[in-house]
């Protein structure tokens, strides 16, 4: 091997911070997260026990049923189209995917209506997918240009705008600068550069005051109004759950997860998982100048009780012993209770399905 091809993910990056004198945070977590060679989704199943986090779906099939509910009403409500893109961004292990269309079967049409389209940049949870959509048809994407552009579309995406990259922005010495990262005799900390441009224009946030931290989101903008285009042209509507706020906001969320526990976002680079919260307000924003309809945006536990997660999980209990009904309540208690994982996830509905009534918001 030569001399000049890096061994590994802190190598590369310490070269490419030579470069500049430093690497914006939304670089360094494209390419700790997605470097072709040493990225984090690119080399791992990152989910599950094993793994680093756990995600809605793969805590209970009530969560893929919910969502499988919401999308087959919406598709009934747009006249039962014969033929329809499933879309799902960022699909993980394909489990919200599966449980979607099991639960869709319910709606007599949905599931033989929907081509299942799924949006995936890693090799390794490709794998798993197939794997767990076995006996369907099933399309993967690495972004949205090449779906088909025929089809009405109904899509999915838990917990997939966390992980496009973002900035942040920090106000010191009266004037907002860049945080970037730099590297001391090998070592990895951050700093920051003076901007010329004002991050916060157009967002209405109060003044800042010293120390304030204003995070943006290009990237995650850029896939909305991407998505957006596509459900204007060809018809559709869908979800976006993820942790964020529903109002914008000054704070740094910036976050690293690795073994279920939080770690340094500088450390294990490419082994940890790295997200910030979803500024919703900035991504309706959007959408709303685009002419989409936001259909709704709420606490992820009051849109599950909306669809009856309740009632679901009661019928299940039904059935099961002693120790399938604790499991069964615990999962809902993570899923709906704001101790857990209720008010911390949002879920907005957005779209451009007109004269429709979607339900849990
Ligand atoms: N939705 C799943 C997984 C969430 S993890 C669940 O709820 O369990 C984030 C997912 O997005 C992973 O599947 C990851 O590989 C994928 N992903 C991350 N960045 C991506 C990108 N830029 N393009 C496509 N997929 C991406």
């Amino acid at each position: 091997m030569s001399a000049s091809v890096p061994a590994d993910l802190s190598s590369f990056l310490l070269r490419r911070i030579a470069e500049r004198g430093f690497i914006t945070i939304d670089d360094f977590m494209a390419e700790a997260l997605g470097h072709p060679e040493f990225g984090y989704y690119v080399t791992r199943d990152p989910l599950g026990a094993g793994g680093d986090f756990t995600t809605a779906p793969e805590i209970s099939q009530m969560f893929g049923e919910m969502i499988g509910a919401w999308l087959a009403d919406i598709w009934a409500q747009m006249g039962a189209p014969s033929s329809f893109i499933l879309l799902e961004l960022g699909p993980g292990r394909g489990t919200l995917m599966a449980d979607i269309v099991r639960a869709g079967k319910a709606a007599q049409g949905f599931t033989g209506a929907a081509r299942v389209h799924l949006i995936e940049t890693s090799p390794a949870l490709r794998e798993k997918q197939r794997e767990a959509l076995e006996g369907y048809e099933v399309r993967w994407h690495d972004d949205l240009s090449s779906l088909p552009a025929d089809l009405p579309i109904l899509f999915v995406a838990n917990e997939f705008f966390d992980a496009l990259p973002f900035k942040q922005y920090v106000f010191e010495g009266a004037a907002w600068h860049e945080r970037v990262i730099i590297a001391q005799d090998g070592e990895l900390s951050f700093s920051s550069i003076p901007v010329r441009h004002d991050p916060a224009q157009g967002m209405r946030l109060p003044q800042p005051t010293e120390g304030k931290v204003l995070e943006l989101s290009k990237a995650r903008e850029a896939y909305l109004a991407a998505l957006l285009a596509r459900l204007k042209a060809q018809g559709g509507a869908g979800l976006m759950i993820d942790y964020g706020h529903l109002k914008s906001g000054y704070g740094d969320t910036f976050q690293a997860v690795r073994d279920h526990a939080f770690s340094n976002p500088l450390e294990y680079i490419g082994e940890s998982d790295l997200t910030s919260h979803v500024d919703f307000a900035a991504l309706a924003r959007l959408a709303e100048k685009d002419g989409a309809q936001i259909y709704g945006m709420t606490r992820q536990g009051d849109f599950l009780l909306k669809l009856g997660i309740g009632l679901r999980a009661a019928q299940l209990s039904q059935k099961a012993d002693t120790a399938q009904k604790e499991i069964i309540e615990k999962a809902l208690h993570r899923l709906t209770h704001s101790d857990e994982m209720g008010s911390l996830f949002k879920v907005m509905g957005v779209g451009y399905a007109k004269h429709i009534n979607p339900a849990g918001f």
